[in-house]
């Protein structure tokens, strides 16, 4: 086992111990992760070691509470509040972005602005609403500047996007953009190669798309995303 996966193991049974004691209504104070670290771009993230049948049942309550204090990661000394996703907890769609920009940050919703509003039109074309989905994001905490995520941000918050999904047993998932689709694929695989593809996630499609922000600066990107969803609305029939 390298060092690096050491930490990792740590970080997933730190956030275990948590989920336990925060289950019993205990608040535990926790230490930030050391500021210096790689960028997602340069490490390839290793397998989750998670053990999803060893956790207590869970529950939206729980999960919300642990979002809201969370200080797994530097972004929460910059955050203004956590983000942690809304829509139907029953969803059969789930879309996952990357991040809260700032003015998710200051609302504490995701997906609002110029993008939110392209993805409700997309959503409404596909006959869907934002109210029937369930909307969130890798990360639950603003990125400052836009910087691209650090690989230990990925990891201190992935456990919470998985219990999500757990919650939620969606029929499809959709990631919007590289950084969602490498991190649930554990592929470090360009956007470009892993679209048009029916991949899986815990047994249950996942299709990854262009984030809206791209398909704002660039027509061609939003064309290739209305393709992506169309691709999906077909797929999801043929798991319905
Ligand atoms: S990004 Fe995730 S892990 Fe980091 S502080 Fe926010 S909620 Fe916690």
């Amino acid at each position: 086992m390298t060092a690096f996966s050491i930490v990792l193991t740590m970080a997933i049974s730190e956030n275990t111990r948590l989920h336990y004691l925060n289950a019993l209504g205990i608040t535990v104070w926790q230490s930030r992760i050391n500021e210096t670290c790689s960028t997602f771009a340069e490490i390839s993230l290793p397998p989750s070691s998670v053990n999803e049948d060893a956790l207590p049942p869970d529950s939206w309550v729980v999960l919300r509470n642990q979002v809201i204090q969370c200080e797994q990661c530097i972004l929460c000394t910059t955050r203004k509040q956590t983000v942690f996703g809304e829509g139907n907890p029953n969803a059969k769609w789930m879309f996952i972005g990357e991040a809260p920009g700032q003015e998710e940050d200051f609302h504490g919703t995701p997906f609002i602005g110029e993008a939110g509003n392209l993805l409700t039109e997309m959503l409404r074309a596909m006959q869907l609403t934002r109210e029937e989905v369930f909307i969130t994001n890798i990360l639950k905490c603003r990125l400052p500047d836009n910087r691209n995520p650090h690989v230990d941000e990925i990891h201190a918050c992935r456990d919470y996007l998985h219990r999500q999904i757990a919650l939620i047993n969606p029929k499809m998932i959709i990631t919007f953009g590289q950084v969602s689709a490498q991190t649930l694929l554990e592929k470090m695989d360009s956007i470009e190669n892993l679209r048009g593809q029916i991949h899986q996630f815990q047994q249950k499609p996942l299709i990854t798309v262009h984030d809206p922000n791209d398909m704002l600066r660039s027509p061609i990107e939003k064309s290739k995303a209305w393709q992506d969803l169309q691709f999906a609305l077909e797929a999801f029939k043929q798991h319905e």
